[in-house]
């Protein structure tokens, strides 16, 4: 099959070209993004594969059907940024990868918790400057603090397993509770409950238009004084405006995000040398108790190695005429 394949980076081709020896794909790389502009790209090719912050709504899809795609293979288990409805419309076959490793997930959400609680980005700045001060970085102890997770699924359910193994008492909220959950002890509540007994809040349901903003003025109102939020899941769980008010009163104690609003303009490229005209994100990087990587959470060999298995055998499936299994549905766009 003819393959082009979108918001390619190195460790994308080396991980794709890894998996390909077993199906021998002509793979083609764009570093750039699909949007309107560069789905001329993807002319002649029948597969597109596609990431989290390329552009797949309507405008690109027509584009993509008149260039003769007929499968768009989407390298993550996210979709929100896929215009399902109309992909059906057109005949397009939509596939993802609905896991791939929710503990790498789990483990990088942990390790937000654990940097931001003891400071580690400021230990680690001040001890290479040789500043030994303690000053400004006291911690709090997991055991016996309340997460509330948000969410249970693949991720949610890794996450709430490790901190029940620091000690930490579970609250979890999910429209379809995870019996696995309830096995080590995790009480399902309500969601404005688990917002006002929470230490911790860590997201990890999906985005459709039920949990747009899901983080807004009001549900932090909720929540306790000093409170840590976490979102690796998606960026518009979160309201970025009400966020910035909440740490500015000192309502927010600590926010940890591996995803955010507008990361399309931003991540994923080395922008160094370049003005970010975001300001809102700027300002968010002024908080010493704010703590931003540029959604890397899925970031392992393990997980960038099963990506770009189960990508191509997507793919195969396709071209044979099967159903992978992981085929997205108009009607999977809940909410
Ligand atoms: P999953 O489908 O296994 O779990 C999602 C859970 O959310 C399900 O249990 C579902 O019932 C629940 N849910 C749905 N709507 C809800 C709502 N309105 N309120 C509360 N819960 C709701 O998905 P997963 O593999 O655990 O992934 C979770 C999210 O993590 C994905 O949606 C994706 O956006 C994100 N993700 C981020 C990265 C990263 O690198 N940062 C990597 C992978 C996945």
């Amino acid at each position: 099959m003819k393959i082009a394949v979108f918001s390619s980076k190195s460790y994308d081709r080396e991980f794709l070209n890894e998996a390909n020896n077993r199906h021998r794909n002509e793979l083609t790389y764009f570093e750039t993004k699909l949007t309107e502009t560069t789905a001329p790209l993807a002319e002649g090719f029948p597969v597109v594969v596609a990431f989290v912050n390329d552009i797949l709504d309507a405008a690109v899809l027509e584009h993509l059907k008149a260039g003769g795609t007929r499968l768009i293979a989407l390298r993550s288990a996210g979709f929100n940024h896929v215009d399902l409805k109309g992909a059906e419309r057109l005949g397009l076959t939509v596939v993802r990868v609905p896991a791939y490793s929710p503990d790498g997930v789990a483990e990088h959400t942990v390790a937000l918790i654990l940097a931001l609680n003891r400071k580690i980005h400021r230990a680690y700045n001040r001890v290479r400057e040789g500043n030994f001060s303690l000053e400004g970085l006291i911690g709090f102890t997991l055991r016996d603090r309340t997460a509330g997770i948000v969410g249970t699924g693949k991720i949610g359910l890794a996450v709430a397993k490790i901190l029940s193994g620091f000690g930490c008492r579970i609250l979890a909220y999910d429209v379809a509770p995870n019996p696995s959950c309830q096995e080590f002890g995790t009480e399902y509540v309500t969601l404005p409950e688990l917002f006002s007994k929470s230490d911790i809040i860590s997201l990890h349901c999906p985005l459709t238009p039920d949990t747009r903003h899901l983080i807004d003025k009001e549900s932090i109102s909720g929540m306790k004084t000093g409170v840590m939020l976490i979102n690796t899941s998606r960026g518009a769980l979160v309201d970025t405006t009400a966020v910035i008010g909440a740490l500015k009163s000192g309502k927010l104690g600590h926010l940890g995000l591996d995803v955010y609003e507008e990361e399309g303009d931003l991540f994923f490229e080395n922008l160094s040398e370049e003005i970010i005209r975001d300001d809102e994100f700027m300002r968010l990087l002024t908080f010493p108790n704010v703590l931003i990587t540029g959604h890397q959470a899925f970031l392992t060999h393990e997980a960038l190695r099963a990506i770009a298995s189960t990508t191509l055998d997507n793919i195969a499936a396709f071209a044979e005429g099967r159903a992978s299994g992981n085929e997205l549905r108009a009607s999977d766009l809940t909410g």
